[in-house]
């Protein structure tokens, strides 16, 4: 077994397989780039090498520099997580050359299996069923269309070195062909550096269903069953689960022996991933394979019982598969949710920023890459962390993970955790009737929410108690309230007044009631349960709500039923007026990517003066009005904070 590895990632994943190196006694070498220099990831390791800056393209995605700091500190394997170097055969390629081991399969087969269009035909060669689709790959715009009518409408057009959904278009018109191709065309050149594309066949409200595989040295291929992950947001995964709920056996049996059958066919080596999609006929087809561990593998791993971290360092190592197919069971259900540093009020906006105090719930896994008191830097994936549960039946993991969430603190950073609780309330999730598009059809109902008036409740009680005592309620009734009980006969308890930005609050507090504090905002009631305080941060109930409540820089941090809500004593001028007002200031804290005007341009009301890029993600700013450019605070590469003003225009 190895020494030393070198992790060539960050954030939780690189957490999880330090975590298996530990238990393993293997030491284990972190990198990181400047902005991670105090990161979770980098406990425990024998060394910590700095990388590079904080873009990826300086830091984690420079092979060589991985390599040498590999070679430096004595590793004699390197494992790389999922994302950043982790599919990329050229990388993997070095490190064999290099005379290390490369945790994953072999380089060709990455290469090989990275080109949908060559992947498609090599499982088809192995008789596991492909969407019906044009053949080879191209970026002639007359051959892509005439794919395209061959293959019939709906089709998919997909970038064929594409990867994470981006650049996939549907067309279901004819008139539409040609403008469509040749964007589709322009945006894979873009984005992959590939312009060649793949037509499919648009399956109609389809289930995503993968398989876990493992291969060996010595020619074993073994499957882990699967994983439901339907549950998606513009083709992006949100929570998965395993078993696939509602899959006839027969079926599943199918699709775990294509997936074995195809992977056996290419000599597969390591932990892989066969994702298919699958029609309401429960017809499946295979999408691709993804070659490296997936994001949602721990559920793979509760309902198996097993590591695959430590798989994969053994199968690296020569050492043959732990278990055989027979010795793998699949028992009870497991379901993983994936918090998101992102605003689902703001279009899922990233967000970026200061963590203020993160307490982890008491019941179920955590795999997490942040800290209290860390920072959430906008140069990578938004994802924070993953809280995965398991129990005898489906209803019980997900029960349990929707109480995991209500009990998760990552109070001061806006989270996607609401949503997650909205989204595993909805009675078709709860039966396990959803398909790939669900989340983004029915959209507003889990984004929208009332958290504000109802953080505001939470924080009058918290004012009128006194800040630092502990559960005042309990010691002594309403000790500070009473002398102002003849003033307002609305709110004998007290009045207290909070603004969310520009939008006010005036929170009467009315009574002790036995399941706590009565409070009215504009004629709505709430009863405020305080339930006492704990390193700086309060908690209470509202009915089955939880709440935690922090005092930070002269506010208010309220974390509401996974909301986050930011309350002050005093009106203030929001972003989000500051914005409406005419000011082009940063959506978010990012990079700025361009800066498309100059001082003394005319520009036009909706013309783009700026481009903010965070978490991988592009966010324009454009121009409230008309007028000059009169200054630009900042240059392409800069790093700006949320609010902050990048052009002024007169
Ligand atoms: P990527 O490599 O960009 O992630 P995939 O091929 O894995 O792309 O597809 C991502 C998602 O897009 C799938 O999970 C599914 O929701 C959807 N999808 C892919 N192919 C099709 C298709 N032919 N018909 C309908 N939906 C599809």
């Amino acid at each position: 077994m190895f020494q030393r590895v070198l992790i060539a990632n960050r954030g939780e994943i690189a957490c999880r397989i330090a975590r298996t190196c530990r238990r393993m006694g293997i030491e284990y070498v972190a990198v990181y780039a400047d902005v991670d220099a105090g990161a979770p990831h980098l406990e425990g390791a024998v060394a910590r090498v700095r990388i590079g800056a904080g873009p990826a393209a300086q830091s984690y995605l420079l092979g060589e520099r991985i390599i040498a700091a590999s070679l430096e500190t004595g590793c004699d394997a390197v494992h790389p997580g999922y994302g950043f170097l982790s599919e990329n055969s050229g990388f993997a390629a070095a490190v064999t050359a290099a005379g290390l081991m490369f945790v994953g399969p072999t380089p060709q087969t990455i290469a090989t299996l990275g080109d949908k269009a060559r992947a498609k035909a090599l499982m088809e060669a192995a008789r596991v069923p492909v969407v019906p689709g044009g053949g080879d790959a191209s970026d002639d715009p007359e051959i892509v269309a005439s794919m395209v009518r061959k293959v019939g409408l709906p089709v998919l057009l997909k970038p064929s070195a594409g990867g994470g959904g981006k650049g996939m278009r549907v067309i279901t018109q004819l008139a539409e062909v040609g403008d469509a191709v040749d964007s589709a065309i322009r945006i894979a050149r873009s984005s992959f550096g590939d312009g060649r594309l793949i037509v499919e066949r648009y399956i109609d409200k389809p289930r995503h269903i993968e398989v876990q595989v493992f291969g060996d040295t010595h020619g074993n291929v073994v499957h882990l069953f699967e994983r439901e992950c339907s549950l998606q947001r513009r083709h992006q995964k949100v929570v998965e689960e395993a078993p696939a709920p509602n899959l006839p056996q027969e079926v599943r049996q199918r699709l775990v022996e294509a997936a074995v059958r195809g992977a056996s066919s290419v000599g597969y080596l390591n932990a892989g991933t066969f994702e298919f999609i699958v029609g309401p006929d429960f017809q499946f087809y295979f999408l691709e394979v993804n070659t490296r561990l997936q994001v949602e593998h721990p559920v793979t791993e509760c309902v198996t019982g097993r590591d695959l971290v430590e798989w994969q360092l053994r199968v690296a190592a020569g050492e043959p598969l732990p278990l055989s197919q027979e010795q793998i069971r699949c028992t009870g259900h497991a379901m993983e949710a994936r918090i998101y540093a992102e605003d689902p009020a703001n279009d899922f906006r990233p967000s970026p920023g200061d963590v203020g105090t993160v307490r982890w719930p008491r019941d179920g896994r955590v795999e997490s890459g942040i800290a209290s008191g860390g920072v959430v830097p906008s140069f990578y994936d938004p994802m924070v962390a993953k809280l995965v549960t398991h129990a005898d039946t489906r209803a019980g993991a997900l029960t349990r993970l929707h109480a995991a969430l209500g009990d998760t603190v990552l109070v001061g950073l806006t989270t996607n955790i609401g949503y997650l609780r909205r989204v595993l309330a909805d009675a078709s999730v709860q039966a396990g009737q959803v398909h790939t598009r669900y989340l983004d059809e029915h959209g507003a109902r889990f984004t929208a929410n009332e958290a504000s008036a109802l953080a505001a409740a939470c924080a009058s009680v918290i004012g009128l108690a006194g800040c630092n005592a502990a559960n005042p309620w309990v010691a002594d009734g309403l000790r500070g309230a009473g002398d102002r009980a003849d003033l307002d006969a609305e709110a004998p308890l007290g009045r207290v007044e909070l603004w969310e930005g520009e939008l006010g609050f005036s929170c009467a507090l009315q009574t002790r009631t036995p399941e706590g504090i009565r409070v009215a905002i504009n004629g709505a009631i709430w009863n405020v349960c305080p339930l006492g305080d704990a390193d700086g941060v309060h908690h209470g109930r509202v009915g089955s709500r939880y709440w935690f409540a922090q005092w930070h820089q002269g506010r208010w941090e309220m974390q509401v039923d996974g909301d986050r809500v930011v309350l002050q004593p005093a009106r203030t001028r929001s972003f989000n007026t500051a914005a409406t007002a005419g000011l082009a200031v940063a959506p978010m804290s990012g990079t700025i990517a361009a800066l498309p005007v100059r001082v003394g341009d005319r520009v036009s009301q909706g013309a783009t003066l700026a481009i903010v890029e965070a978490m991988k993600m592009e966010h324009g700013v454009a121009s409230a009005r008309d007028g000059t450019v009169r200054a630009i605070a900042f240059s392409v590469g800069d790093t700006v904070k949320a609010g902050e003003l990048i052009v002024d225009i007169e």
